[in-house]
């Protein structure tokens, strides 16, 4: 069976839920095999085993977690080199696009970004991502050199497959063209106890509609435990960071569940967030374009539909 290449997604060893989805996905595909940068791999390891890692290569050469990005891409062709893999899969996150397509150019391969599924086909994985603002959805193969392919979050349920995957170290030489963008400060993500927005299961986002009190929101996320979001009209006004954005000029999100409230439903916003698996929409307007796209419709006022469902939620 063929190996595939999975660069593992990590802080200091702790394994984020996107590579559990990378490997459920490249066992579908061949044999996994993950590429793990920096420290902390055998806090990884037990991770990586659970979901089906059938060996670890683990990069500790300092010029990878001293620079951004180019120093990565070297290393994954080396890597590529050595383990002629069937296919390569990095996570959708804004470091990881921009490894894959220096990688694509080293490689001289195709690449597809922001997959919202993979599955194997013949001559190779077939992909589904939605293109151009959302507008289509379409399936692609690449179909020239190694498959180069970054998945969004949520593509795939992590699936346990127990292994004991061994650790192997990969000495890689690091170019001083790659030693570009040194890094001199890294701030931790912001603890707000609640999921990470891109990964996040679930969504609850507020837009205008909620005349800048984002109470009733968070109060509905905090009670399924989801992450928050916004629309651009709730940025701009300067009710919430625009960290938080889901769009065109914000996240690209795919949640199980998103729950867009007090969001009219943009073409721009719609971008970012309609390939949610369930979208539920809380809108007083039942005229809102909203409305199109949506599994589930609450016409009615979000302040109180809102802390109703969260009471509602809270109680069982
Ligand atoms: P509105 O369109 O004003 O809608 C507010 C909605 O709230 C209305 O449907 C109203 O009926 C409802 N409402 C009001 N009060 C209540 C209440 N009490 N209870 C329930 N419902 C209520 N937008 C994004 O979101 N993300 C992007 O990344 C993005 N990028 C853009 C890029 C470009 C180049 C451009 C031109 C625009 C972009 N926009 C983006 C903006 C987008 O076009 C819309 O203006 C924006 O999405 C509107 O935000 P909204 O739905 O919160 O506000």
């Amino acid at each position: 069976m063929s190996n595939v290449l999975v660069l593992v997604d990590h802080t200091a060893g702790k394994v984020r839920k996107t590579t559990a989805e990378l490997l459920t996905i490249a066992r579908r595909l061949g044999e996994p095999v993950a590429v793990f940068i920096g420290d902390g791999v055998q806090e990884a390891l037990p991770a990586l085993g659970q979901y089906g890692a059938t060996k670890v290569i683990a990069l500790t050469n300092a010029d990878l977690t001293q620079y951004l990005v180019a120093p990565k891409a070297e290393a994954l062709q080396q890597v590529a080199a050595k383990v002629e893999p069937a296919a390569i899969l990095i996570a959708s996150s804004t470091e990881g696009k921009e490894v894959a397509a220096r990688l694509a150019v080293k490689l001289d391969s195709g690449l597809i970004t922001d997959a919202v599924d993979v599955v194997a086909g013949d001559g190779g994985p077939v992909t589904t991502q939605s293109v151009f603002a959302g507008n289509y959805t379409v399936q692609a193969k690449v179909t020239h050199g190694t498959p180069i392919i970054t998945v969004k979050p949520n593509a795939a349920t992590p699936e346990a497959a127990e292994t004991s995957p061994e650790v192997e170290e990969f000495d890689v030489t690091i170019s001083d063209a790659a030693k570009t963008a040194r890094i001199t400060e890294s701030k931790p993500r912001e603890a707000t106890g609640r999921p990470e927005l891109t990964e996040a299961a679930i969504i609850v986002s507020g837009g205008r509609g909620t005349g800048g009190d984002f109470g009733p929101i968070e109060a509905f996320a905090d009670s399924l435990g989801a992450a928050v979001g916004a629309s651009r009209a709730a940025v701009d006004s300067g009710w919430y960071p625009h960290a938080y954005q889901v769009g065109q000029t914000g996240k690209t999100v795919s949640p199980q569940l998103y729950v867009a409230a007090g969001i009219s439903g943009a073409i721009q916003h719609r971008a970012g967030m309609q390939t949610s698996k369930t979208i539920v929409a809380v809108n007083k307007d039942e005229e809102a374009p909203i409305f199109e796209l949506v599994d589930f419709g609450v016409v009615g006022d979000l302040h109180k539909v809102l802390p109703a469902a969260t009471e509602e939620v809270t109680k069982r």
